[in-house]
C-alpha cells in the first residue's frame, strides 16, 4: 500500500555543532528501512513523468519498485542500465529540477525522494555486493577519451564494456574533473564515493595523468578509432585546441 505522507522520509544529517568542525559529508544517507518507506510513496505512475525529467532516462519507477520490495541489488541493476554513476548522481544531481521536479507527488506535498533512494541503492551495492569477474571480449581497437570528468569516465566505461582498449587523457593530476575539483568533500566524498564508483587505474584498462596540452602532436591518430576525433574536437573548444 502506498505511503501517502506528503513529506519525504527525512535524510539523517550530521548535527550542525559537529559538522561545523569537520569537512565530512553532511548528509548521512538512508537506512534500508528508510529507503523502503520512501519507496512506498511512489505511485508507479503509468506515464512515469519522472523518467522524462531524467537526462539519462533511468527507469525510475522500476528501480523504486525493487527498493520497496527490499531487492536492493535488483534496484542497482535497473539503475545501471542507464547510469554508471548512481552514488555520485544520487548525491549531486539537481533532482529538484529533473526527475523530482516532474514527480506527481510533488503537486501536493514533496516529490518522491528519488535521489535519496538512488544514493542508498548505490551505497548498498558498494558495501554489500560481491565482486564478480566480468569477461570482456576485446575487439582489438583503441579509443582515446579526452577529459576524465564524469562524461569521460562514463564514456570510457561503456567502451570498455564493448571491448575497446581505452586511454583517458587528463590535464590535471587527478581524474574526476568536476567530481574531484568542483564539488566540495562535504557534498561528495572523494575517497569513499568517487574513487570507489569511478576507479580509474591500469587494472581497469584505463590510464590517466598525461598532460593534455602536450598530447595532440603526439597523438598517433591513425591508430585510434573515429571515436577519438569526435571526442577530441568536442574537447578542443574547451581547451583551445585547434579543431580537427
Ligand atoms: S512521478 Fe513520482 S510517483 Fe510517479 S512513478 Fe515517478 S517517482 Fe513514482
Amino acid at each position: 500500500m502506498a505511503n501517502m505522507s506528503l513529506k519525504k522520509v527525512a535524510m539523517p544529517e550530521q548535527d550542525p555543532n559537529v559538522r561545523n568542525k569537520n569537512f565530512e559529508e553532511v548528509a548521512l544517507g538512508y537506512t534500508k528501512e528508510m529507503a523502503m518507506e520512501e519507496a512506498a510513496r511512489c505511485l508507479n505512475c503509468k506515464n512515469n513523468p519522472c523518467v522524462g525529467g531524467c537526462p539519462v532516462n533511468v527507469p525510475i519507477p522500476a528501480f523504486i519498485e525493487k527498493v520497496a520490495a527490499g531487492d536492493f541489488e535488483g534496484a542497482y541493476e535497473v539503475i545501471t542500465t542507464e547510469n554508471a554513476l548512481p552514488a555520485i548522481c544520487g548525491r549531486v544531481c539537481p533532482q529538484e529540477n529533473q526527475c523530482e521536479g516532474k514527480c506527481v507527488r510533488g503537486i501536493k506535498g514533496e516529490p518522491v525522494g528519488i535521489g535519496r533512494m538512488e544514493r542508498f541503492v548505490a551505497d548498498w551495492h558498494m558495501a554489500n555486493a560481491k565482486e564478480t569477474e566480468v569477461n570482456i571480449e576485446k575487439n582489438g581497437m583503441k579509443v582515446a577519451v579526452v577529459g576524465c570528468g564524469p562524461a569521460g569516465i562514463t564514456c570510457a566505461g561503456e567502451l570498455i564494456k564493448k571491448g575497446y582498449d581505452v586511454t583517458v587523457f587528463e590535464a590535471l593530476h587527478k581524474p574526476g574533473g568536476v567530481l574531484s575539483y568542483g564539488i566540495p568533500e562535504f557534498r561528495l566524498p572523494k575517497l569513499d564515493v568517487v574513487a570507489k564508483e569511478a576507479p580509474i587505474n591500469d587494472e581497469n584498462d584505463v590510464s590517466h595523468g598525461r598532460k593534455l596540452p602536450t598530447v595532440p602532436p603526439a597523438f598517433p591518430s591513425a591508430a585510434f578509432s573515429p571515436v577519438l576525433h569526435i571526442l577530441l574536437s568536442y574537447s578542443s573548444s574547451f581547451h583551445s585546441f585547434p579543431s580537427l
